[in-house]
């Protein structure tokens, strides 16, 4: 029918339909859209109190840009400050691009920015690190990059990190630990961390989709078709990204009650028992369910 597929605010031209509410949207309107839902999300939250200095995780790739523009124009409002911090792993042909991506951006905002890189804090690049386990290096590079961004950030003197995870990564986690009968990484978020610890971690991108951060990036002029990593993906994730973006499909909705359910499970259970079972690594000092944790087992310490 004419008209019909006009924004559901005006009358301009809609490029987007999006569920719950049901509602199509023109360009500027989903714009607003996307930037008060994460607002929202980060009020109700509490991931932000005035005078945080947050640390944006910028890898570079298409989410953490989509998050440094958003908290870059939300957070002033509350009286928090940003600084973008990067790890270069040293993944030939991949890191090069996504880290001049992340200057130009962070220049272009005018934020500071802070580099780490592998061979500095473990002593080799990732490259190098995997030779002979390559079939592992997701897994191997995740354990190092989330302790590398640990390091980064405590440069930085940050009081909390932002991490672009999007609704997608979120809904995999949960349904991958189901999956594993994982039940204590389904009730704690082992990334949020403890008080005296870790710096607390925050997820405003939580509530968007992939495809609405494509969509968001692409309607600011800010996407770029950049490689994916080499060492992308671990087997299990990928077939539960296809499973899920099949069902996504079929039946809208099913990642935001993927989120309902853990968020149920959360709040019906004991946390507190989990991080009790916590230590500290006997060789770093840093916090871990085992006597060393798994970074000094990667490289092979003590
Ligand atoms: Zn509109
Ligand atoms: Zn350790």
């Amino acid at each position: 029918m004419p008209g019909e597929n006009r924004c559901s605010l005006c009358r301009e031209p809609a490029v987007v339909r999006l569920i719950e509410p049901e509602r199509r949207l023109c360009a500027a309107h989903f714009i607003e859209d996307v930037e008060a839902r994460v607002l929202a999300a980060v009020r109700r939250e509490q991931m932000v109190s005035p005078g945080d200095r947050i640390a944006v995780g910028l890898s570079g790739g298409k989410d953490s840009t989509a998050l440094l523009l958003l908290l870059h124009r939300l957070l002033p409002s509350s009286g928090a400050t940003l600084v973008a911090v990067t790890v270069d792993e040293g993944i030939a042909g991949y890191r090069e691009e996504t880290l001049k991506a992340a200057e130009s951006l962070t220049a272009e905002l005018g934020v500071e920015h802070v580099i780490v890189t592998f061979a500095d804090l473990f002593g080799d690049d990732l490259d190098r690190l995997l030779t002979g386990r390559e079939g592992q290096g997701c897994t191997v590079c995740g354990v190092l990059r989330r302790r590398a961004l640990v390091e980064a950030v405590k440069r930085t003197g940050a009081t909390k990190l932002a991490t672009g995870h999007n609704l997608d990564d979120e809904a995999q986690s949960v349904l991958m630990n189901v999956l594993r009968g994982d039940l204590p990484h389904l009730v704690h978020d082992t990334s949020t961390g403890q008080p005296g610890h870790f710096v607390p971690r925050i997820k405003p991108l939580s509530v968007l989709s992939e495809k609405e951060i494509v969509t968001y990036l692409l309607l600011r002029g800010y996407f770029r078709d950049l490689p994916e990593c080499p060492y992308a993906g671990t087997a299990l994730r990928s077939e539960v990204r296809s499973m899920l973006a099949g069902l996504e499909h079929r039946h809208p909705g099913t990642m935001l009650r993927l989120m309902q359910f853990r968020d149920g499970v959360r709040r019906s259970a004991r946390p507190t028992e989990l991080a009790k079972a916590l230590s500290t690594c006997r060789i770093c000092g840093e916090l871990t369910s085992g006597e060393v944790c798994q970074v000094c087992r990667l490289l092979g310490r003590g």
